[in-house]
């Protein structure tokens, strides 16, 4: 597992310690074990045998946000994600993965039936919680929750709503939607206004009903095998669809279908992965538009998995300046500090560097922050609500299907 790949990838590391200036737990932390170089110091010794498969050596692993950004800056152009991703399946295959992911991702993920009768219970339970500002609530009834401000689950996941869809009369193309499991079962008004968008401008959009998690969960904690499994359904479905693109909302899930499907599954995915698209890319590549330009003041916040994991930028200010009143924020690739296993794990943390994001947002003036993935949405939502912040966040498609389709 430890292959000769990986290892000539250490050795390219030259310790010049420039990820340092840029890693978003290092600045918070100051601990060179939760940098890159850092980490990368611990596989040259495991490599040599001078240190073991441990909990503590997973701790310093999964300190780490995968937000890509040392990868990119990196002079010497080390695969930082590929050295501890292998060290991550390594470990899970020599000390085995936690109880209670193992049992979920292996009883849930890989079963929606189960997974959605299990929401559903939740969602019973969550209207017991009075929603407060922008429709965030305090807790859900998951003890490890508390103390956060979530949104609720919710009432029909996407993929029940959009079960039987409608058929467009000649369509220009026709596009399968992978919505993702935090649209699916929380944002549910991101996947309308996609649809909403691609059905005005004349394009037929499915949802494949046998789509999986993207399996990223699995993924970050080692789970090889479940990870593999999800992809080659979600492949499988999609290819299934007979669909010209794929297009997706959320930055994390698409880095995944986009780079880490053809390592997990080899060159046969190629063509389910080139077929990959983020909305806001699609939209900017294939559609021709006209706006209502709206009067509201709206910044944008690049999140990690589209500015440094899919060198999208562009795309999603030019929808912004189309349709409101666009105002860029202080440093908007700063990390907000979300991300699902790092954010459950360290949330303490993942406050801390998301502080400055809460804070140039609200200096920017601007009355909604868009963002282009699910997750980033969650913690800003997080990061807002904990202030009394007036500002709204939402995904950018949301602010172009206003300007497109204002409302009546
Ligand atoms: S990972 Fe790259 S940036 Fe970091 S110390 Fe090594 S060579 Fe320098
Ligand atoms: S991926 Fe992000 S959090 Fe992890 S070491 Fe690199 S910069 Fe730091």
């Amino acid at each position: 597992m430890l292959t000769k790949e990986w290892q000539t990838e250490i050795h390219k590391c030259a310790k010049c310690g420039k990820c340092r200036s840029i890693c978003p737990v290092f600045i918070e932390t100051g601990k060179e074990s939760m940098v890159a170089r850092g980490r990368i110091s611990l596989a040259d010794a495991l490599r040599n045998g001078e240190i073991f498969h441990t909990e503590l050596l997973r701790e310093y692993l999964l300190s780490c946000k995968k937000c890509l950004r040392c990868s990119h800056i990196c002079p010497s152009g080390v695969d930082y994600d590929f050295i501890i991703q292998t060290m991550l399946d390594d470990l899970a295959n020599n000390i085995g993965i936690w109880l209670i992911p193992r049992i979920v991702f292996s009883i849930f993920l890989t079963r929606r039936g189960i997974f959605n009768l299990l929401l559903k219970i939740a969602s019973v339970f969550q209207r017991l919680v009075p929603l407060k500002r922008h429709g965030t609530m305090r807790h859900l009834p998951f003890m490890f929750m508390g103390g956060r401000w979530i949104p609720p689950l919710a009432k029909k996941p996407v993929l029940k709503k959009y079960r039987g869809m409608k058929t467009i009369k000649h369509p220009k193309m026709k596009v399968g939607f992978y919505v993702g499991c935090l649209i699916n079962y929380v944002y549910t008004d991101i996947a309308d206004a996609v649809i909403d968008v691609l059905n005005h401008f004349e394009i037929e959009v499915v949802v494949p009903q046998g789509q999986l998690c993207c399996g990223i969960p699995a993924r970050s904690l080692g789970d090889v095998k479940t990870a593999r499994r999800l992809a080659e359904v979600n492949v499988a479905v999609f290819e299934k669809a007979g669909v010209d693109f794929i297009i997706n909302a959320c930055a994390t899930c698409g880095r995944t279908l986009k780079k880490d499907y053809p390592r997990i599954l080899g060159e046969q995915c190629l063509k389910f992965s080139n077929k990959v698209y983020d909305i806001t890319e699609f939209i900017e590549q294939y559609c021709n538009y006209t706006t209502k330009l709206q009067n509201t003041r709206v910044a944008y916040h690049d999140p990690c998995h589209l500015y440094w994991g899919q060198n999208i930028s562009k795309p999603p200010r030019d929808i912004l300046r189309r349709s409101a009143v666009f105002q860029e924020m202080e440093n908007p690739e700063r990390c907000c500090g979300g991300g699902g296993v790092f954010n459950l794990l360290h949330y303490d943390l993942s406050k801390k560097i998301g502080e400055y994001k809460a804070t140039a947002i609200e200096k920017s003036g601007a009355e909604i922050v868009a963002t282009g993935c699910p997750g980033c949405r969650l913690q800003i939502e997080d990061l807002l609500a904990a202030r009394n912040s007036p500002v709204k966040c939402t995904h950018t498609i949301q602010v172009l299907r206003d300007a497109i389709l204002p409302p009546p």
